[in-house]
């Protein structure tokens, strides 16, 4: 291209040229630019891309982690103690302070990075012709000039003048504010309309509701129309869910309560137990730092990160943040058949025509293989090569060398028939040349049929259909056989139908039919009558390996695993007999779901597991009919019109490969891999993400509540305090960084896929919790006071036996952090004793921090520390470890009584 002319590119009225013009001046073709080309126009160009918003700086991530009021209540504190000349204890508070937003910058941080770069996984991907094949390729690598082939349920990724477009309907509300789709033509705009009324165009970022197209790309990147729309550019994705802001909500109220207890307490010290007032004050401070808990926001946010990235890892790709936590309490999983529970590698396995039938041998998609009869090989003529002719030419597919491997571009079950017929000796290319397609009516799961006209020099035009047998055969007056045309068999075609989906495989049937010479355009009432059938063929589609496991794990987990299907009854209690979906599959079609009412569904889905030739309208009603039950679902999807059904579901689950941009859209979760595996490991990491959520909670109120209340108590009861202010500052910096964090790196729990779902909705804060609280916190501060008066008995001074006390309340906490590691079974085992690595990094981290808080001079000058000797020191563990004893009593005895409790509706 001449720079004159790439100059021109950004500045014509292409709504209103015509396509010979632009082709002309976009310097292309029909059939596509040169991948050479493209690459040149890329690197002029520049990458198909919007310029990201920049990732919040790290300075800006520090400073934010003030905005808090658990934080402001700290600083304030500090404020306080600087004013009364206590220094040492405002430099800790501002240690922990400090510490705090360190960890939170560096641990947000972390997760915005991997949500990016778990967001750039399900970038989207283009259909283009390029060196005159269909290719796939990243969208931003789109070049002005490139030919895009548009179909129902792609997101377009650049501006395109559309020069072909069958049914062709956008959404364009993100543009043009307009909510019902807009149908597209060919033919050139005046100048001068506006946007939404420029209906040759097609737009970056809008929909395609219905319909077929083919458009040539004018502009890319910020050049496009979407580019100009600077508001949609500052979008940032938050890191918060519904039960984060619930926690972001407690942790508020819970600082206003302890401001007001504090203040209550103030009073108290001053007046009842006439403290001086700057000891009072510094009292008061230590009791509302000890009980705030300032990490809890950030932790809980970390953990949910953790549990982002780690179901990244498995393929699950978290597109909205709340789906963690549902994910969870899934109680029932709908999905797809093909590609889904099945590999989606098609091979043609049989043909049946009217002359009898014959297999094919082969593997995957390399089209090397036999036709047979019996075990006699065959050379393929007559009705068969009618077929399989069929096949090749009303398909949109087709199969390209990759190293050793032969692989698909378009559907795979066209990719198949590519195949066969590449088999039988056709060269697809030549062949699609020899009998060029002038129209077509793409396949739709609501019709269940595709067809396309060919024209034939010798014998005038044509048309083949293919589709589901039962629609075809309702479409058919003759049937093909050896000698010529006869009425149609239908009894006998639907036994035949019959015996190759009990073999599981997936049918397919073909039909044609000859029409007038002039004719070229191709409509309904064209194919809906009067077709002459040819024949069937039986696709093979094994189950996936992994998939038989998955399903098994859902089983006793208790999880129901629906199939909901577009294809045929038989094949599809097959296949579920297959993957034991259940000990025996019962199969409801889509004909019976509509003659149901609405509560009759409900009974139905009780019991049903298979639900066959269902169009995406039915997963709706069935998502609605599953959540009415009290269930919990998750739904997968990939069509346009399986976008509802994925907004309705509980977590909606698209596919990443097969999916349309339209359902990743609607969709909570993608699937890099299309795999129903990785359904159930999100669910697994689910359950894991709650259970450290829970555990991050139970340990933190409890040992703030612990760390208050022996203060409180010391207050009450007019003792001495077993700590000071600024040792319970320092106990609670060590501890909040060092010991919380470590939870949100928990792995699953033995028995995490034994158990059944959680409720939907439980609380976090259970009546359990609640207990455990008050239970160990008084466990925190006996111990605390027994160790302080044992000290005192021994005849030690009082900075000593303060140092045990601050050793003991740290040690409890180790203690309870290895109970609370297990929420659902005992820690006392081998696992549990060894801890992950966050935890021995954890607890390594604290026991040196108390090491050099005893021995360190330095240290025993500013927190008024002393040395302990061997033998106190071991009574500090041992208490550890009798507090550990008492803990996991306590969790077995509650964990046994609430079993029944946790239990959910069903
Ligand atoms: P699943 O729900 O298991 O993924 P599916 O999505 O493949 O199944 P549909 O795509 O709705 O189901 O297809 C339903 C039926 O339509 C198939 O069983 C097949 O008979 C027919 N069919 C599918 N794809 C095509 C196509 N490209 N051309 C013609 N007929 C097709």
């Amino acid at each position: 291209m001449t720079d004159q002319k790439l100059a021109l590119v950004e500045r014509q009225p292409w709504h209103a040229l015509d396509c010979a013009a632009i082709f002309d001046l976009l310097q292309t073709r029909p059939d596509g630019l040169t991948q050479t080309e493209a690459d040149s126009r890329l690197l002029r160009f520049g990458p198909n891309r919007l310029p990201r918003t920049r990732p919040r700086s790290a300075w800006l991530r520090f400073l934010l982690q003030f905005h808090n009021l658990l934080i402001y209540v700290l600083l304030a504190s500090a404020l306080l103690a600087v004013m009364l000349g206590e220094t040492i204890d405002a430099a800790v508070i501002l240690g922990v302070v400090m510490l705090n937003a360190l960890v939170g910058m560096i641990q947000e941080g972390r997760a915005e990075r991997s949500l990016e770069a778990i967001r750039k996984l399900v970038d989207p991907k283009a259909s283009v012709l390029r060196d005159g094949r269909r290719a796939t390729v990243p969208a931003d690598a789109l070049v002005p000039g490139d030919i895009v082939l548009i179909e129902a349920g792609d997101r377009l990724s650049a501006d395109m003048r559309l020069f072909k477009a069958r049914g062709l309907f956008a959404d364009e509300a993100l543009l043009t504010g307009e909510s019902m789709p807009v149908e597209k033509a060919v033919a050139p705009v005046p100048t001068d309309r506006p946007l939404a009324e420029r209906v040759s165009m097609g737009f970056s970022g809008t929909h395609i509701t219905a319909g077929q197209g083919m458009g040539v790309v004018t502009a890319t990147g910020p050049a496009t129309e979407l580019g100009t729309v600077s508001a949609l550019l500052g979008q940032v994705r938050t890191l918060k869910t519904p039960l984060i802001e619930q926690m972001d909500g407690f942790a508020k109220r819970l600082t206003i309560a302890i401001l007001l207890f504090s203040g209550v307490t103030l009073a108290f010290a001053l007046l009842v137990r006439n403290y001086p007032p700057v000891d009072a004050i510094m009292t008061v401070v230590g009791i509302a730092v000890a009980a705030v808990p300032e990490g809890l926001p950030a932790v809980l946010t970390v953990t949910l990160a953790i549990g982002v990235q780690r179901m990244a890892a498995r393929n699950a790709i978290i597109r909205r943040l709340p789906a963690v936590e549902t994910l969870g309490s899934v109680s029932v999983i709908c999905t797809d058949k093909t590609g889904t529970l099945t590999r989606n590698e098609m091979m043609v396995a049989g043909i049946v025509t009217a002359a009898g039938e014959c297999s094919v041998s082969g593997s995957g998609y390399d089209p090397h293989g036999l036709f047979e009869v019996g075990s006699r090989a065959i050379e393929p003529d007559g009705l068969l090569i009618a077929v399989v002719r069929a096949g090749l030419l009303c398909n949109d597919a087709s199969l390209r060398r990759a190293g050793d491997n032969w692989v698909v571009d378009g559907d795979p079950m066209e990719g198949a028939l590519v195949a066969l017929a590449m088999k039988a000796g056709f060269d697809p290319d030549q062949t699609r040349k020899e009998l060029p397609r002038s129209d077509e009516i793409p396949f739709d799961a609501a019709h269940r049929f595709m067809a396309t006209l060919h024209h034939s020099h010798a014998d005038g035009p044509f048309v083949l259909v293919k589709g589901a047998p039962e629609q075809l055969l309702a479409m058919c007056a003759l049937e093909r056989c050896g000698d010529g045309e006869r009425a149609i068999e239908r009894g006998e075609w639907l036994a035949r139908v019959e015996a190759l989906a009990a073999r599981g495989q997936r049918v397919l049937a073909f039909a044609t039919k000859a029409m007038p010479t002039d004719h070229d355009a191709l409509s309904f009432a064209d194919v809906e009558y009067g077709l002459v059938f040819l024949g069937l063929m039986g696709l093979i589609d094994p189950p996936r390996d992994e998939a038989l496991a998955a399903v098994a794990a859902c089983r006793e987990a208790g999880i129901r695993v629906m199939m909901i299907t577009g294809d045929h009854a038989v094949t599809a209690r097959e296949i579920a007999r297959q993957l034991r979906l259940a000990d025996d599959p019962q199969v409801v079609t889509g004909q019976d779901l509509d003659a149901l009412g609405d509560e009759a569904l409900k009974v139905t889905v009780r019991s049903a597991t298979v639900f066959a030739r269902t169009t995406p309208e039915h997963k709706l009603r069935l998502v609605e009919a599953l959540q009415t039950l009290g269930l919990t679902v998750a739904m997968t999807g990939d069509g346009v019109n399986d976008a509802p059904a994925l907004k309705r579901a509980d977590v909606g689950v698209a596919m990443g490969r097969k999916g349309t941009e339209t359902a990743k859209e609607a969709a909570q979760m993608v699937l890099a891999d299309d795999n129903f595996a990785s359904i159930v490991d999100a669910v697994r990491e689910g359950r894991t993400v709650y259970d450290n959520l829970r555990k991050v909670i139970a340990f933190t109120l409890p040992t703030n509540g612990g760390e208050a209340f022996t203060i409180i108590a010391a207050l009450a009861l007019g003792f001495a305090l077993p700590v000071t202010p600024v040792q319970i500052l320092w106990i609670n910096m060590v501890t909040a960084v060092a010991l919380d964090l470590t939870l949100a790196f928990e792995p699953s729990e033995a028995g995490t896929m034994r158990r059944p779902p959680r409720a939907r909705n439980a609380p976090l804060l259970t009546p359990i919790l609640l207990w455990r609280t008050i239970y160990v916190s008084v466990i925190f501060m006996v111990s605390a006071f027994g160790i302080f008066f044992w000290a005192d008995a021994r005849g030690h001074d009082l900075a000593t036996a303060r140092t045990l006390t601050v050793n003991v309340i740290v040690v409890l906490e180790i203690a309870y952090l290895f109970s609370i590691r297990f929420v659902h079974g005992t820690s006392l085992t081998w696992r549990g004793v060894l801890g992950t690595r966050a935890v021995i990094v954890g607890v390594a981290l604290v026991v040196a921090g108390q090491l050099v808080f005893t021995y360190a001079p330095f240290m025993n000058r500013l927190f008024e520390s002393r040395p302990v000797e061997l033998h106190d020191g071991l009574v500090v563990i041992v208490i550890g470890v009798v507090a550990l004893l008492i803990f996991e009593t306590e969790k077995w005895l509650t964990t046994r009584s609430s079993r029944g409790i946790e239990r959910p509706v069903r």
